[in-house]
């Protein structure tokens, strides 16, 4: 359940939040919004501290009703100088329901329309790290889910500004205690600024020994004062490796090899913190290898230990239907219909268990037993185990590959097959197979799916793991009434899709084979009927109305070639560095799930490169950007 939150009557429009657990309210006796400008705000220096900045991090200790998210928004977007990236990180033990964030911006119109944006996106908030994104891209809000102390240990960024809020400290110790304020610091830089409300001597303490230097500022009457500091600590601040592995580095120009879903995000990701980048294909339309797929599912991963693929996936969804939500056309590109997942071998109680103890709205929100009317829709009773997962839908890769590439800054060129890549003395070439340039830039992405490991063996010896799966899917068109067919996609082992609109009316598809080491792409007869038998066990009903079209020329193919890694995990990560320090990444292996990875791979090797806050557990990204070095730093600079 959401936290409970009680409204007192106060004579305003949305009433005085109040939280029945800390026995506190919500806002300051000036109100969320004064408080929000005068203490956060301007006790952080901001705007003025970020003009001019490429991008800006602000810590946040309890995200209460999201008031200071959106008060900062809102500056951001008012301001001519402001940096081409926010990123606002806020951690929140319980959070409140969407509702309630919007209830508590009513009394301020000129917040409504960044609260009803905020609260479109404060969903399946389980415990961990949520990415919601705005502004095409530009204002990142990464929600931390959890206990303060323990998710500060899953960032590994640098803050530029802290605003330490959250309940008095007598009602709600921890989140003042030494041992969060430390947590806090070890996010900060020295010179980072830090703001409260607060001056009680217990916290005053707990900042001075945690490297914090203050003053007491005045507050706005009948409040007598304010603190403001800056992290100075008198010693060297002992930081972990990874601090000064992930210097926050300038924008620059990049190669990106391969106009898949792998390569299009990467140069997405980049070109929006400012990147120039060439993306290079050996096709001569973006979209040629398997992202050339006519449509596939977003739909998160489920199992009873919530593994890491579970939740990477979920982390994956939310950031892909972002991307939709902004970039393509909703029912011609994509549509959040749901997808029903038919569990032909398993069945519903494979949910983790923790869900069912506490957090079932917030889960639901993700995957649930499905109900007896989706169960009938679909063609099937209630003895069927199946899911339900509400936010899932179909996209048309194509669509988003070529959103992706229409970001300004990212420049297109196909009919470029790369054969090798050079060092040069400040960056990389991509030669092709006659030793020509093709392009050249400070750094360099493979994400050439299975035509990787060979680019990468260019530069590191070590072989990259990736196998090449082929797969088919069938299909044909439909009428608009065709009985038979679910409203919704259905998956489980193989999966159909109903009401694709495609250039000449709806089509019907069925996927798909899976046949490792294999790259042919030839259409088989064998593979359409190895399609239907899945169907017979996914959809018996459904099957038996669309039998008939395999025995006629209705029905149609596509065969693609999956790039999988042992793991089913995409591979992430610096296989070299210059000597000059240019880099060279591998963003591949997407497997059966590039929808679901791509983008966050994306603003995973941004974060790494930037310094920024992740977007994911840090533990979590780790699974996915395996250390594939050594680097060759001495070899290359021979
Ligand atoms: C039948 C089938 C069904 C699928 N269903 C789904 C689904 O429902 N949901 C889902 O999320 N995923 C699905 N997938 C997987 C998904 O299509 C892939 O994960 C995704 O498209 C991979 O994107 P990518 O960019 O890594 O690879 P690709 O799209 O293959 O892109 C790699 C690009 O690199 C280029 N390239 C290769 N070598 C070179 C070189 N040397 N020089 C220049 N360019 C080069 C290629 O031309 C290609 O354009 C399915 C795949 C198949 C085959």
């Amino acid at each position: 359940m959401p936290e409970r939150i009680e409204w007192l009557e106060d004579g305003t429009e949305s009433g005085a939040p109040y939280s029945p657990r800390f026995d506190d309210r919500y806002r300051s006796e000036l109100g969320g919004i004064e408080q929000a400008r005068e203490v956060f705000l301007a006790g952080c220096g901001l705007p003025a501290a970020w003009r001019d900045q490429s991008q800006w991090r602000i810590l946040e200790t309890g995200f209460g009703l999201g008031l200071n998210f959106l008060v900062t928004w809102a500056a951001w977007k008012a301001d001519s100088s402001r940096p081409k990236l926010l990123h606002f990180v806020s951690t929140e033990a319980y959070p409140a329901s969407a509702a309630d964030v919007l209830r508590s911006a009513l009394a301020h119109p000129d917040l409504l329309p960044f609260a009803l944006q905020l609260q479109a996106q404060l969903w399946g908030l389980l415990p961990g790290v949520h990415r919601l994104v705005f502004e095409c891209g530009h204002v990142l809000l990464t929600l931390c889910i959890g206990d303060a102390k323990a998710m500060l240990k899953q960032q590994r960024f640098e803050a530029d500004s802290v605003y330490l809020d959250g309940f008095s400290p007598p009602k709600n110790p921890d989140i003042w205690d030494v041992h969060t304020l430390k947590a806090v610091a070890r996010c900060c830089r020295r010179g980072t600024r830090i703001a409260t409300w607060t001056i009680a001597r217990a916290v005053r303490e707990a900042l001075t020994q945690s490297g914090f230097i203050l003053k007491k500022t005045p507050g706005i009457p009948p409040k007598r004062d304010n603190l403001r500091g800056e992290y100075n600590p008198p010693w060297e601040p002992k930081k972990p490796v990874h601090h000064t592995a992930t210097q926050a580095r300038r924008p620059a120009t990049c190669v990106v090899i391969g106009a898949g879903l792998a390569g299009g995000a990467v140069a997405s990701s980049l070109a929006r913190r400012g990147w120039q980048v060439t993306v290079l294909d050996a096709a001569s339309a973006p979209a040629g290898g398997a992202s050339g797929l006519p449509v596939g599912l977003l739909v998160p991963h489920v199992s009873p230990d919530d593994s890491q693929l579970s939740r990477l996936s979920r982390s994956g969804v939310r950031l892909t239907l972002q991307q939709a939500d902004a970039l393509l056309d909703r029912g011609s590109d994509w549509d959040p219909t749901g997808v029903l997942e038919h569990r032909t071998e398993g069945s519903s109680k494979s949910l983790p268990r923790a869900w069912a103890q506490s957090w079932t709205d917030a889960a639901a929100d993700w995957s649930h037993a499905a109900t007896a009317a989706q169960l009938e829709f679909a063609g099937l009773t209630n003895t069927d185990a199946a899911l339900w997962h509400p936010r899932a839908c179909w996209i048309k890769p194509a669509s988003l590959v070529n959103a992706w590439l229409n970001t300004p800054g990212v420049t297109w060129q196909g009919n470029a097959t790369a054969a090798s890549l050079a060092v040069t003395h400040d960056g990389w070439q991509v030669l092709d197979v006659a030793g020509s340039v093709l392009a050249e830039a400070a750094m360099v992405v493979i994400a050439a799916a299975t035509g990787s490991p060979a680019l990468a063996a260019s530069v590191n010896p070590l072989p990259l793991a990736l196998q090449a799966v082929r797969g088919q899917v069938s299909w044909a068109q439909h009428e608009a009434e065709q009985q038979g067919l679910p409203r919704f996609p259905v998956n489980g082992h193989g999966s159909l899709f109903p009401g694709i609109p495609g250039p000449s009316g709806l089509r019907w598809m069925i996927g798909s084979s899976y046949q490792r080491d294999d790259e042919d792409l030839a259409i088989r007869p064998a593979d359409h009927l190895e399609n239907l038998a899945r169907l017979q066990a996914l959809l018996p009903a459904t099957a038996a109305t669309l039998a008939s079209a395999f025995r006629t020329e209705k029905i149609q193919g596509w065969a693609g070639i999956r790039c999988a890694t042992p793991g089913r995990l995409p591979v992430l990560g610096r296989i070299a560095t210059a000597a000059s320090g240019a880099e060279v990444w591998v963003c591949s292996g997407m497997g059966s799930r590039g929808l679901s990875f791509a983008a966050l791979c994306a603003e995973l090797l941004a974060a790494q490169l930037h310094g920024e806050p992740l977007p994911v557990e840090y533990q979590l990204s780790q699974a996915l950007m395996p250390r594939l070095r050594p680097a060759l730093r001495s070899a290359l600079a021979a």
